[in-house]
Order: structure tokens, then sequence, then C-alpha cells
């Protein structure tokens, strides 16, 4: 081999190692205004603005606010939030006016409980984008006729579902965490803080097993997060962490945009779950075993 072509053989080596490291994530925050256990001296408006600037200052691409205009009411700093994530120039989505399960409801309940939330939306969001939607607990329906005709109606209102595929489980560390802040337990905290560290990087390692089981390739993925006081105090290392392992972030519209999102699982899953979880029942595979603490977040700092 002569010098020439072997540095070109290197240098097409190197690229390709750089492209199979490199994975595309959008990252989504649900249940804006209010998520979670408050802790003691913290507002919604501090764990809205914390997020908001890291996200600022990590040069994140836009990104996606799920709402429930009709949770949280009762909380005087609910429509700051809601504004606060606008004046930073992040884009709002539809999480259902009261965050209802659709297995708990009619369909006509369901498609109510969406609508509810439009007149919100379109006043926040005027002739930007909000027609994204996340299911709520990411039910999409127990039974084949009511994911289908909940899938129909959002098709026929113009909705685009906000499919997930990267998914730790973010939420389980903010009550925890509000009571080890009320006993000002910082060892406690600490455990929190490496826990859920630890489980988002296995979950990343599971989720992008079920692409490469389902797609043979890493597709692009989409983050689910929610508005609470951990997530918010844990997102500049989550961002850090997902950087170090070759993520590069973009927003929901060009991950979305992945020809995987075209496949419906077309399943009635009484579990929910996110896409890949969905592909992966569809296609007969088998999700490795896998587990959260979830009994050691229970019983943290009672
Ligand atoms: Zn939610």
């Amino acid at each position: 081999m002569n010098k020439l072509s072997g540095c070109a053989l290197l240098v097409l080596l190197a690229f390709s190692a750089g492209r199979a490291r490199s994975q595309e994530m959008a990252v989504t925050f649900d249940d804006l205004p209010s998520h979670g256990a408050l802790p003691a001296g913290m507002t919604r408006l501090e764990i809205a603005h914390s997020i908001l600037e890291t996200l600022h200052r990590e040069q994140l691409p836009p990104t996606y606010g799920f709402i429930n205009g009709g949770r949280g009411r009762e909380a005087k700093d609910s429509p700051a939030v809601l504004a606060a994530w606008r004046a930073a120039g992040q884009p709002l989505g539809n999480h259902t006016w009261m965050h209802q399960d659709i297995d708990l409801e009619s369909t006509a309940q369901f498609e109510a409980d969406v609508s509810g939330n439009e007149p919100l939306l379109g006043q926040l969001m005027g002739h930007e984008d909000w027609h994204w939607f996340r299911y709520p607990y990411l039910h999409e329906g127990a039974t084949l006729e009511k994911r289908r005709a909940a899938r129909a109606w959002l098709s026929a209102h113009g909705y685009r579902i906000a499919e997930t595929n990267m998914d730790f489980e973010d939420y389980l560390w903010n009550e925890p965490y509000a009571r080890c802040v009320a006993k000002h337990d910082e060892a406690s905290i600490q455990k929190l803080h490496d826990s859920y560290l630890a489980v988002a990087g296995q979950y990343y390692t599971l989720f992008r097993e079920l692409s490469h089981m389902v797609y043979g390739r890493d597709v692009k993925y989409v983050l689910l997060m929610h508005i609470g006081a951990f997530d918010a105090r844990m997102l500049p290392e989550l961002l850090a962490f997902y950087r170090s392992r070759g993520v590069k972030f973009i927003s929901l519209p060009d991950a979305i945009a992945d020809p995987a999102y075209r496949d419906d699982p077309d399943v009635g899953e009484p579990s929910g779950g996110t896409h890949l979880e969905l592909m992966v029942e569809k296609k007969h595979l088998t999700i490795p075993d896998n587990t959260k603490p979830y009994k050691e977040l229970e019983a943290m700092c009672r």
C-alpha cells in the first residue's frame, strides 16, 4: 500500500468511526407548567427558568414543552411558567388539558381533553406550529380500536405525534429530591444525583440496542423529560453526558423526519410505551432485561 492511499484509508476509517459514534437526539419536556413535588423554598417559575437557562447556555435547538393547560391552575405562577417558555423562544405542544389517561376515558372524552388545550396553545404560540401531540403516560390506547380512533382524530386535526424513544423515567427522582431537600440531606441528594446519571446511561444504551434490533441503526432519538425540580438541577450534567457519548442535539421536527417514525406499531398496549418499545412488540422481539431503582427512590429520605 503506498503512503497516499494509506493516509486516505486512515481518514476514511476515522470518518466512518466518527459517523458510527454520532447520534442525533431531540430533547422534549412534558407536563408544563407544573410537574412533581415542589421542594421547599422553590417556585415553579424558578424550575422553568433554570431549565430555560440551561437550554440557552447549551445552545440547544428549539425545545418543545408539552402543556396541560388545566393542571396546576391553582398555582399562581403557572401562567408565568408558560409565558417564560415562550419568552425564551421555546415552542409548546399539546399534552391534553388535564393529563387524562386515554385508557380511562372514552374516545370522545379524549378528543375533548386534547381540543380543550387548543385555545391556550393558540394564544401562546400564535402562528407558530403547536400541532404536536404527546400522549399522557405514553398510553396510546389499550385496544386497537381505541388507538386507531385517537390517531385518526389527531391526524384529521393536523397533529403530528411527538414520539419518544429515549426514556429513563426521569420524573422518578423529583419526589425523593423534594423530601431530601426538606431534610437537608446532602448525602442522599448526592446518591440521587449518581443514580439519575447512571440510569440515564443504562437506558441510553438500552434504547440504542432497541433501535439496532428494529432498524439496524441509530434512529434519530427523542428524549422524554419532565419539568421537575431535580430534572432542572440535573439537566446540565445530563446534556454533558449525552454529548460525551457523541450525541448531537436536534429539533423535534428534525428528529421526527426520520423515516422510522412513519412506522405505526399499530398495537393495542395497556402499558403504553415509546415508539421503539411498541415496534419491538409489533415485531415479536424481546426487550433485554432492565430495571430501575424504584424501591430505593421510594424509600429515600423518608
Ligand atoms: Zn405527562
